[in-house]
């Protein structure tokens, strides 16, 4: 088993990519003294804003990667699509203990099912198919309803398609042509979806969060509740599925794993290796938040034992939500509010998100529904 490379402060801490994760990350370090470099090409981006330095420059340009990783004695990234020739060189450097891999498989829905399943692990039925005349015969395969998505690049329900019926076909045809890898899988008829949020460090400790429960408004995450309202069954099913995944494919860091419910059953749905959306309740509601604890693996310190101190409801604001929220802040004095400074306000695009943490999810849920009836 590999030691923990050990990074203290104020040592520097790279990050590719500037949204609001790198941005959570950032202001995590920073508590603990590290000093942050981000690679990001938009200028002043939300991570900009809590760094010490910015390479504006494109994710795959290897002279931006090779200045961070001159500039930075450790290096982590904020989003799985990062270029895997630049994921290497760090590597090589030894300045990347997520490491290639687990960004290689997160990168492509087949590879991510593929290692799923291979670890004996329950995912819905799939085939893959690379053009429209795959696409026909293999929705042969499928009752409705199913959804087709792209294997690489989709991301909050873009690049996925949901059919219902005979008539979808075409669209499903065309889809398949236009995109080509495509994954097409069996819906699955879930009683709620859940995530498994956890950290890992170099030399194989692991640490989980309390499980967190999604609700989807048009294939984005719209609300995460804590505790999930699931049953002890289901719950060691999810821990021992996120541990064998862990293991297998040597995490290192906080990751995510959703996962659909359906009775007792469990469905792996998709993974993600970086903290997650459905984590940042941990900011309030637990003793040490998805991010502080990445900072932790990545800096090769021990994990803190992690606790939920409360439970615990996060709606995300989308650009949508942005100004009645806004309106509303003053008097917000039970929710946290966290606007991640991000430019150009756009419907659907996550510009923050909103905490409420109280006794019970009853309680957060009453407060949740007058938040939502104060900004209509
Ligand atoms: P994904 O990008 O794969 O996470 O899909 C976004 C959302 O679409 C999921 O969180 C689910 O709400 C829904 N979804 C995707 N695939 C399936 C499936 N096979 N069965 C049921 N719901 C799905």
């Amino acid at each position: 088993m590999q030691k923990n490379n050990v990074i203290l402060p104020p040592k520097t801490i790279g990050i590719i990519g500037g949204g609001q994760l790198g941005r959570m990350m950032a202001i995590a370090a920073r508590y603990m003294g590290y000093k942050i470099a981000v690679l990001d090409p938009t200028p002043d981006c939300p991570t900009a804003q809590v760094a010490d330095e910015q390479i504006t420059t494109a994710y795959d340009d290897m002279d931006g990667i090779k200045k961070l990783a001159e500039i930075s004695d450790v290096i982590t990234y904020e989003f799985e699509n990062v270029d895997l020739d630049a994921a290497a060189y760090i590597e090589n450097l030894g300045k990347l203990p997520q490491g290639a891999f687990a960004l290689e498989v997160t990168q492509n829905r087949e590879k991510e099912k593929t290692v799923m399943q291979d670890a004996g692990l329950p995912v819905p039925y799939f085939n893959i198919v690379t053009n429209s005349k795959e696409c026909e015969q293999a929705l042969a395969n499928f009752t409705f309803p199913t959804v087709i998505k792209t294997c690489s690049g989709g991301y909050d329900g873009k690049g996925q398609l949901k059919l219902e019926m005979d008539d979808d076909i075409p669209a499903a045809c065309a889809f398949a042509e236009k995109n080509g890898t495509c994954i097409i899988e069996q819906w699955v008829p879930f009683d709620r979806e859940i995530s498994v949020v956890f950290t890992r460090t170099q030399s194989g400790e692991i640490e989980f969060f309390p499980i967190a429960e999604n609700d989807h408004k048009d294939h984005i995450l719209y609300q995460t509740t804590v505790p999930a309202n699931i049953s002890e069954a289901v719950q060691a099913k999810a821990l021992d599925a996120a541990k064998i995944l862990a293991e297998k494919m040597n995490i290192v860091g906080t990751f995510a794993i959703e996962m659909f419910v359906n009775g007792e059953n469990i469905f792996l749905n998709e993974m993600a290796p970086r903290p997650h959306n459905s984590g940042h309740y941990t900011i309030e509601a637990c003793n040490i938040s998805q991010f502080g604890q990445h900072i932790r693996a990545i800096s090769g310190l021990d994990l803190t034992p992690v606790s939920l101190l409360k439970s615990a409801a996060m709606v995300n604001i989308l650009g949508e939500d942005v100004e009645p929220t806004l309106t509303i802040m003053p008097e917000l004095t039970n929710g946290f509010v966290h606007l991640y400074g991000k430019d150009g306000v756009k419907p659907k695009r996550k510009m923050g998100h909103v905490t409420f943490i109280g006794s019970t999810v009853n309680e957060i849920s009453k407060m949740v529904t007058a938040y939502e009836e104060a900004k209509q």
